[in-house]
C-alpha cells in the first residue's frame, strides 16, 4: 500500500467539510443498534488469538513470499490447503505478470466461499504476497532484498484464516467471501497507481454472481502498537460502514480503533470500489508509529507485531458476520 500525500490535503478537506461522512460519525441509526445486536446474537464470537498469531508466524516461516520466490510458491500450497478446511469452496484466479525488473511471474488471488448458498454475502480481503524490494531499509545494501512481511502481508491473512476456521465451526448466517490478493506490493514507491495488481485483475474479471452487500480490507494491522484512525477514502466510499465498524470497536471496548480521520491509503479497496463494491480499508499505515521505521523494511518480523492486536480486528469482524444489525443481515 502507499501514502496518498497528494491527495492527502483535499481529501481531509472534503471529509471535514463532507456532512455525510463527518456529520453522521456519531449519528448512524445502524450502527446504534450494533452494542443491543452484538448482545442479542445467538452466536457469541470468540475470536483465537493465540491461533491468529500461529498463522502469522507460520507465513514468515516460508520466508519472503514475494512473487517467483520460492516462499511464494509454498505459502500458496499452504494458504490453499488451509482454507479448503473451512470454506466450502476455494479458487485461484491465476494471471501472468512482468515485473518491474522484466523477470515474469504468475500471480494467483485466492477466493473463498462460506455459506456459498446464502444470497446476503459480505466480503472480506487482505494480500498474502510480500514485498520484493525493502527499499525504505535505513540501510541502502538491503533495497534490493525481499522483506519478510510479518505485518505487511502476513498479518491480515493471519485474521482472515482465523477467521475461516471459526465460520467452520460456527456457520454464519449469511454468506462471506474472503479473497486473498496476490501482488498488492509490487509497486514503485511512490506511484500508487501501480500497486494492488492482484486486486486490479480480480475487479476486472470478477467471478459470476459475486455482488457482496459490501467489502472490508485489512492490512498492516498486526503492528503491536496498533492503531487505527479511520482511513479517508474509506470515509468516501462506505461512511455507513465505516461507523458500523468503528461503533462496534467502541461497544466491544477495543481501543485499538480511533474514531478520527487517519490517512488516505492506496490499497486493495479501490479497485474494488472501482467495480462497485463499496469496500473499506482498515489499516495502520504508521508502523510502529509516524516513523514508520519498519514498513517496507527487513525489520516487519513477528517481534513487531502482537497476538492482541490481531484479535482487536478479529474480534471486530466477527461481530460484523454474526451481527442482526439490519446493515448487515
Ligand atoms: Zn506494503
Amino acid at each position: 500500500m502507499q501514502f496518498c500525500p497528494t491527495s492527502f490535503a483535499l481529501s481531509l478537506t472534503m471529509l471535514l467539510l463532507s456532512p455525510v461522512a463527518w456529520g453522521t460519525v456519531n449519528q448512524d441509526p445502524s450502527s446504534q443498534s450494533v452494542k443491543r445486536s452484538i448482545q442479542e446474537s445467538s452466536t457469541s464470537p470468540t475470536f483465537d488469538s493465540k491461533s491468529a498469531f500461529n498463522y502469522l508466524v507460520k507465513q514468515t516461516q516460508f520466508g519472503p513470499r514475494g512473487p517467483g520466490l520460492a516462499g511464494h510458491e509454498r505459502c500458496l500450497n499452504f494458504l490453499q490447503n488451509e482454507l479448503k478446511k473451512f470454506a466450502d469452496d476455494v479458487q485461484l484466479q491465476q494471471f501472468p505478470f512482468t515485473l518491474s525488473t522484466g523477470k515474469q511471474v504468475l500471480l494467483t488471488n485466492i477466493i473463498c466461499a462460506f455459506n456459498a448458498t446464502a444470497r446476503r454475502r459480505i466480503a472480506f480481503s487482505a494480500h498474502w504476497d510480500t514485498r520484493l524490494w525493502a527499499d525504505q531499509d535505513s540501510d541502502p545494501k538491503n533495497h534490493k532484498k525481499p522483506i519478510l512481511g510479518a505485518n505487511d502481508g502476513a498479518s491480515g491473512v493471519a485474521v482472515l484464516l482465523e477467521i475461516a476456521r471459526h465460520m467452520r465451526l460456527n456457520p454464519p448466517s449469511i454468506g462471506v467471501d474472503i479473497i486473498l490478493f496476490d501482488g498488492e506490493d509490487l509497486g514503485t514507491t511512490g506511484r500508487p497507481e501501480t500497486f494492488s495488481v492482484g486486486a486490479k485483475y480480480f475487479a476486472r474479471n470478477l467471478p459470476p454472481d459475486f455482488n457482496p452487500r459490501f467489502g472490508i480490507n485489512i492490512d498492516m494491522i498486526g503492528d503491536r502498537e496498533l492503531r487505527i484512525p479511520r482511513e479517508v477514502s474509506s470515509d468516501r466510499f462506505a461512511p455507513e460502514l465505516m461507523n458500523l465498524l468503528f461503533r462496534t470497536a467502541r461497544d466491544l471496548d477495543i481501543p485499538q480503533f480511533i474514531d478520527a480521520p487517519g490517512s488516505d491509503i492506496s490499497d486493495d479497496h479501490l479497485p474494488l470500489n472501482e467495480a462497485g463494491i463499496r469496500t473499506v480499508n482498515l489499516i495502520d499505515f504508521a508502523y510502529p508509529d509516524a516513523s514508520n521505521k519498519y514498513w517496507h523494511t527487513l525489520a516487519d518480523t513477528p517481534d513487531k507485531c502482537s497476538s492482541a492486536s490481531l484479535a482487536a480486528v478479529g474480534r471486530v469482524l466477527l461481530a460484523i458476520i454474526y451481527s442482526k444489525a439490519s446493515f448487515v443481515q
